[in-house]
Formats: structure tokens, sequence, C-alpha cells
């Protein structure tokens, strides 16, 4: 059973279409490469769209009805949005979820030293990397420095043409030959992973002056001491900006598609739903995802339960009960890449459950590893139903697993909204390269992702 390549079937004014929404990706992924910087902008989109702050309207005590739109910002990194539909909450909502983290290298806390005459960051790097991946190449600053007194000072550096760029050197191939032969996982360590940041000596300054000049820089420029580090969050993430890939446009080479583009997808349906919604529809933008979606971010922790329980207030459904039942009643689609099959690497994949660049929106039944361990495993039921949706919206889309069984496997955000009894199944776009510093996607699977998600908030209905 083969699947189309969806640009086999798009007519001119489609591939116009296709076109468009792609630079208005990539815009979303330039301005965003943290998870701040992308809850933000989902922020800042929401509320061009009419959205509330969640927070406000609780204070107010106003009453929520039908139609209404809030959102809510958990700690500046992770974003939830709700759209109040026709039906009573308790019958279940119709739920996108993606994770706005991506892989990257954070400054450690006590982060600056200096070593013959160059100034340095010790770093620990944050989710799944190869770290030889990330050396030699332009890296940018981003982040926040919060000092004592509460204020907060954003820093971006090395994504403006004039500004510096930041990296980590590798070893001459010259002197390699111990190199080259160890193993990848080896090559580059991770506590050898730290960033380059200054070489020009404080004149007068004896012990140290490389880094008496950065921190020179710091304060006269950003106002910072070296001891607000200890409250500070910085990335260093690639510098390069996204773009067009391919002689013919169809791809898009850039950071951080995992998971932001199904983040994007999800932004783009969620907030362009026309009209009221028969079951309100919600949109979670997790963060945490890469390193086990931990933390009061992360999508273990209960604020998307509590979130709820208040709209659920505020709508006249009080109650224990009435909230068990909008959980365990809803349907979603946890909206997260998937591995594109790549041809220089077959053996990886089984081809004909491999998601393919180009055939649409994919479906994972189950992630997992080893013997589907982990995996969140969606119900036939329920795929049923969504195959109905796909194809009465014309989407195409493809169903894969993640890579050849006993090769390895990783998770997404699926089984932790599964806890709930509700209805939850991977769906994502397929990523080659995956959490290397620059990732590709084809810009018919983001389209199709954004026509599914969009179909899925306005037609899905519950199970009988
Ligand atoms: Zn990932």
């Amino acid at each position: 059973m083969e699947r189309t390549n969806a640009w086999t079937k798009y007519d001119e004014k489609t591939v116009a279409d296709v076109m468009r929404t792609a630079s208005d990706y990539i815009a979303f992924l330039n301005r965003g490469k943290t998870e701040r910087e992308c809850a933000a902008q989902a922020v800042e989109m929401a509320k061009a769209a009419g959205y509330r702050d969640l927070k406000d309207v609780i204070r107010e005590g106003k009453a929520l009805k039908a139609g209404d739109k809030v959102y809510w910002l958990q700690m500046n990194k992770a974003v939830l949005l709700f759209h109040i539909g026709k039906r009573p909450l308790a019958e279940g909502l119709n739920i996108l979820g993606a994770h706005i983290d991506s892989p990257r290298i954070d400054l450690k806390q006590n982060p600056f030293y200096e070593d013959t005459d160059i100034a340095y960051a010790d770093t620990h790097y944050y989710g799944g990397i190869k770290k030889y991946q990330w050396v030699a190449r332009a890296l940018s600053l981003h982040g926040v420095v919060v000092k004592k007194d509460g204020t907060s000072v954003p820093v971006v550096i090395g994504e403006d043409e004039s500004d510096p760029v930041v990296g980590i050197s590798d070893l001459l191939i010259h002197l390699s030959q111990e190199q080259m032969v160890k193993k990848a996982s080896e090559v580059i360590e991770g506590e050898k992973l730290d960033v380059m940041l200054a070489g020009m000596p404080l004149s007068g300054e004896e012990k140290e002056p490389v880094l008496k000049g950065l921190l020179k820089i710091l304060k006269d420029k950003y106002g910072l001491e070296e001891e607000d580090m200890l409250s500070a969050e910085i990335e260093v993430v690639p510098a390069e900006k996204a773009r067009d890939y391919g002689l013919d446009r169809s791809m898009i080479l850039g950071y951080g598609h995992d998971d932001r583009v199904c983040a994007w997808a999800c932004l783009e349906a969620q907030l362009k739903l026309a009209g009221t919604p028969e079951y309100t529809c919600a949109t979670i933008l997790a963060d945490k995802e890469e390193i086990g979606s931990v933390g009061a971010t992360g999508m273990q922790a209960v604020y998307f339960e509590n979130a709820l329980a208040e709209i659920m207030a505020l709508c006249g459904e009080e109650g224990n009960l009435a909230l068990r039942r909008a959980l365990a009643g809803s349907r979603m689609l946890s909206c997260d890449v998937s591995a594109g099959y790549d041809p220089l690497f077959a053996s990886a994949f089984e081809k004909k459950n491999a998601a393919i660049l180009g055939r649409g929106v994919c479906y994972n039944k189950f992630t997992g590893s080893r013997g589907k361990s982990g995996s969140n495993d969606a119900n036939a039921e329920f795929i049923g139903r969504l195959r109905k949706v796909m194809d009465d919206h014309q989407v195409f889309f493809q169903t894969a697993e993640l890579g050849r069984v006993d090769l390895g496997g990783g998770g997404t955000i699926a089984y932790i909204c599964a806890l709930y009894g509700m209805e939850v199944i991977d769906s994502g776009v397929a990523v080659l390269s995956m959490h290397a510093p620059q990732e590709i996607i084809n810009k018919a699977d983001l389209y199709e992702a954004v026509k599914a998600y969009g179909a899925f908030l306005q037609n899905m209905g519950p199970r009988n």
C-alpha cells in the first residue's frame, strides 16, 4: 500500500499557497530559537486573534461562554490556547499538543573561565544531540538574565548581520589521527563543549585579562555582573537562519523543526478556526519534551488540567467529576515530528512503514523502542474515526513508525495525556537530520499538517 506524494496532486494555486505557508513558518522559526521566544510569539499571535489572558479573566471573575478565546502562559515557556465550543466541556475537547523546546547547549550557572588567552563559557547540552555536529559552526546566544531586583534582561547575540557570533572549536585534521578512530559519541566530549567568547586581554590587567575583558563587555553593554549568571538561562543555538532548501524550493532547512514545525501548524489551525467550534478546541505548546517532559513547564506538570478546571468553573461546569469527564472524553493529536525516511541511511528504516518526505502529515500509532516500550499505541477505533475526518477533508497523510524494530526509538507527550484516558495519537511532519543543528522538512508535509490539524479541531467527535 503506497501513499501519494502530495505535490503530484497540487494545482498552481495550491503550490502558491504551500509556498506562502512555508514563508510564514520560516519567519516564525527565525524569531523563535528558544522555547521562551516561541511562547512569546504564540501569545502575541493569540492576542492578535482575539485571545484574552485567562489570568485576567479569573481575576475579574468573568464568566466564559461558547465562542470565547483564552490563553495561559506557563512561566514564559509553555502556552495553552482554548477556544470554547458550543457543547459542554464535560463532553471532551479536541486537543492539539506540540513542544517548543529543541535540542541545544545551555550555559552553566558559573560559566566563565579563561584558558591560554581565550575566554570560554562552560556548558551542559540539552536533549539528545550528536555533539560532534555542534563544533566549528556559527552559534548565537539567546535567553534571559534575571537580576536580584526581579528585572529580566533579554539576551540575543548573533542573529543580526552586524552581531558577532560565537562557537566551539574542533581539532585540526592534521593532528586528528587519534580523534578520527574514536567512537562518534566520544569524538567531542560533553565537558569539552565549551563556547569561545573572547580573545582580547583588558589592558592593565595581569590576572585573567581576557576574562576581565569579557566581564567588562557584559557590564558595559548589558549591565550584567558575573554573579547575575546565577539566575540566567542562556541557550547556545545555531546562528543560521532557516531558508528554502533544494533547487525547487520544496524543502526548508532550519534549526528547531523538532518540534516548532508542529507547534506552528497547531497555532495556525487553532488561531484560524472559523466561527464557534462544536467542541472546545485547545492547543498545548509544552516545554521540556526533549528531556522527558519534566519540570513545571513540561507536559508531566498539571498546568493543562489546572487551566481546564479554571475554565470549566468560569463556564459554570464546576466540580471534579465534570473535569474528569472532560479529560477522559477528549481527543488529542500529539503533534511531534517523525523520522523521515533517508535513502542514504536506508538500513535504519523499514521502508513501507516509514515517513516519506512529501507524502503528507504522518500518523504514528506507536513510537517507543524495542517492543513498543514506552509507547502510547493509539486505539484502532480512534484511528478509524480520524481516517474519516482526514479523507473527508482531502488531507494527504501517511502512517509510520520511527525506524527499524529493535534499532532505537523515541518518545513524545502522547503517553502523558493518555493517562487521563483520552484518545491520543502521534501526528507530525517528517524530518531529516533530526536533532542536528540544521534539520530538513518538506513544505508539502507542513501544509498538510496545518490542514489536518484544522480538520481535526473542527470535526473530530467523541467515541460512542
Ligand atoms: Zn526531538
